[in-house]
């Protein structure tokens, strides 16, 4: 077939069965190599639409596609997902009594799904390979592939067991292609992916990590309970997550959230199995609006329409913080990543480190630390500091960062900071911060006066500042390289020969108006792109809320899996009332416009019966 013969074919598959227009960025090459039975890997960001990847070439040939994925809850998503796309699609777990099984096991023999999901322990067991060597298998998709790295933070032994796939099987499967998708991997994680998985001169494709249809934004953490009390009530349509260091935060969060009128529930790996199944439950159906969670949740959580993802505390790495902000806007519209910082979190996260008792993981935890606060205390465009973090570079001015979206004024602080460095060295570049910020500010405390700080030039010269002002100045001039610290959990203070020109005069130091103090967020507007449609029509777009809920739980799927979000604002937008109109909706497929198309029409109709 030509080849713009095989790209209609594509884009007319794209529009009938998943009812988009257009391909996202490498989605079509990645689709038309696997397309091909190559061998492929692909790292995009939460929300590329890697899932596309393998689900349209599953349609586009003979055999079935073998997608294994760790998690019953992702694949009880996806196939929900596919079905109601009119495509057939299965899974087989644990979950499933033994007739059942056996059942789905004979009919994807017949040839009866064009996808089949698998957990991985699955696949390598007695039944599993009874399935396999019958079944006309036309390529093995690994969704989650960091999974199988020891490396990684999932890491999953189960997964292990895939290296073998190829040698397996009296060689059945030494040709049949493999996809291997994620959406995190360092480049030590991605090598051992490549070389585990036995990848043949695979296509890598390494999708762009920066998120523009999400808000970065730091706010200063004062009083958490009014501060998202008042985002909440800003945005009332908004559902989203909390992230809490502690499972006792994640409780007392939700219970005041609950107390306060806002439907919140914790999730927490303290919590029992069934009550935390619960809780993720509720989330996702859209019956609660918030759930306050360690990061224990996440992995397995595919809910596209998470508006907001809020850090109440401190994280403990960027990649972290990438991966749990990641979660929100899936869909691709407008979305808040809310940190509340505090200088003195930083201190909790330390206490935490302290504990570990491997001398090696401690540096590495510290050198993480240092990254999150460098991030929070960045005075220009955040993105070059989070991508960085992946091996991606960032020229600035992202356009939906805070620092981009307000910059910061700037303050003239330099003879604070020879003040600052003045104090380091009459106290003999021997002690920490907080020593230091006291002897400035002239504290009485005893430690202090022990040390006979209290006679220096220095002692009281800063008192007209606030400890926090010296705290932010410190931590700026730490993360520039002008001041050193001790690699212990002293911190100790040291010059370096940065900080002469300071001295000398040489060097104007400024520093954002209390950074993170100034900017009480509330007032800033959001300038993460929009989805162009202007405004809509909220009351209707209430109604067809209303109705997708209604229809989702009679068939006890989450609600998104019925329409995503942008379906609806689109539906309210272009009030479409014929096939033709409802089937240009995006996210509309012909079996989404058979089966949903007159309920969705009828309640335009009612709304706008001027136009019909
Ligand atoms: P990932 O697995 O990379 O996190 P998904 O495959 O779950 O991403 O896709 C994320 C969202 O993007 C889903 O809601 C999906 O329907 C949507 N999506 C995927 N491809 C397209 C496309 N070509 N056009 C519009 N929406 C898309
Ligand atoms: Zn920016």
């Amino acid at each position: 077939m030509s080849q713009t013969g095989q790209d209609d074919r594509l884009a007319a598959t794209l529009k009938q069965y998943f009812g988009h227009d257009t391909f996202r960025p490498m989605q079509r090459e990645i689709i038309e190599a696997v397309c091909d039975g190559r061998d492929s890997f692909v790292i995009m960001p939460t929300g590329g639409g890697k899932s596309l990847c393998y689900q349209l070439p599953a349609l586009m040939g003979e055999g079935t596609t073998v997608v294994i994925s760790p998690l019953i809850a992702l694949m009880q998503d996806q196939v929900a997902q596919l079905q109601q796309n009119g495509i057939r699609a299965t899974l087989i777990n644990s979950t499933l009594g033994r007739d059942e099984a056996f059942d789905r096991e004979r009919r994807a023999i017949q040839g009866e799904y064009d996808l089949i999901y698998l957990a991985p322990e699955r696949l390598m067991s007695t039944s599993g390979s009874r399935l396999l060597r019958q079944l006309d298998v036309a390529r093995f998709a690994i969704d989650e592939c960091h999974c199988i790295s020891e490396w990684g933070h999932d890491f999953r032994p189960e997964y292990r067991m895939l290296g073998q796939l190829r040698d397996q099987f009296a060689g059945r499967f030494s040709d049949t292609p493999i996809v291997a998708l994620t959406a995190t991997a360092t480049p030590r994680v991605r090598e051992d992916i490549l070389a585990q998985l036995h990848l043949r001169d695979p296509a890598v494709y390494l999708g762009d990590f920066e998120r523009s249809n999400l808000n970065y934004e730091l706010r200063p953490k004062k009083d958490m309970l009014r501060q998202v009390g008042a985002y909440l009530k800003a945005n009332p349509l908004h559902e989203g997550i909390i992230y809490c260091q502690s499972r006792r935060k994640c409780e007392e969060m939700a219970e005041k959230l609950q107390a306060s009128g806002v439907s919140a529930v914790p999730y927490h790996a303290g919590l029992d199995a069934s009550v935390r199944e619960q809780n993720q439950h509720d989330f996702i159906y859209g019956d609660k609006r918030v759930v306050c969670a360690t990061i224990a949740f996440g992995m397995g959580v595919d809910k596209p329409d998470v508006r907001f993802v809020i850090h109440a505390d401190m994280p403990r790495s960027l990649e972290g913080y990438y991966q749990e902000t990641g979660r929100a806007g899936r869909d691709g519209l407008p979305a808040d990543c809310i940190f509340f910082y505090s200088g003195g979190d930083r201190g909790k996260v330390e206490h935490f480190i302290e504990q570990k008792e491997d001398e090696e993981e401690r540096k590495h935890a510290y050198w993480q630390l240092q990254q999150v606060v460098s991030f929070a205390h960045a005075t220009g465009c955040r993105m070059p500091l989070l991508l960085g973090y992946f091996g991606q570079e960032h020229t600035g001015s992202c356009g939906h960062c805070d620092n981009c979206s307000a910059p910061p004024k700037l303050l003239d602080v330099t003879v604070h900071a020879q003040k600052l460095l003045s104090a380091i060295i009459r106290t003999g570049q021997r002690f920490g911060v907080g020593h230091v910020i006291k002897v400035l500010r002239g504290s009485k405390e005893q430690r202090v006066l022990d040390y006979g700080h209290d006679q220096l030039s220095v002692y009281g010269i800063g008192a007209d500042q606030p400890d926090g002002h010296w705290r932010q100045l410190a931590e700026q001039l730490i993360h520039d390289g002008t001041i050193g610290t001790s690699a212990d959990q002293f911190r100790t203070l040291h010059l370096t020969p940065e900080s002469k020109d300071i001295l000398k005069g040489d060097r104007e130091i400024t520093m954002p108006i209390s950074t993170i103090a100034a900017q009480s967020g509330s007032s800033r507007r959001s300038t993460a792109q929009d989805d162009d449609l202007g405004p809509i029509d909220s009351e209707l777009f209430e109604k067809l809320r209303a109705l997708r809920k209604q229809l989702a739980d009679e068939q006890g799927v989450p609600p998104y899996v019925v329409f995503g979000d942008k379906s609806l604002r689109q539906m309210a937008a272009s009030l479409p009332m014929d096939d033709e109109g409802f089937l240009a909706v995006s996210g509309v497929g012909q079996t989404k416009l058979d089966k949903y198309g007159p309920a969705f029409m009828g309640v335009i109709r009612e709304h706008e019966p001027a136009n019909s």
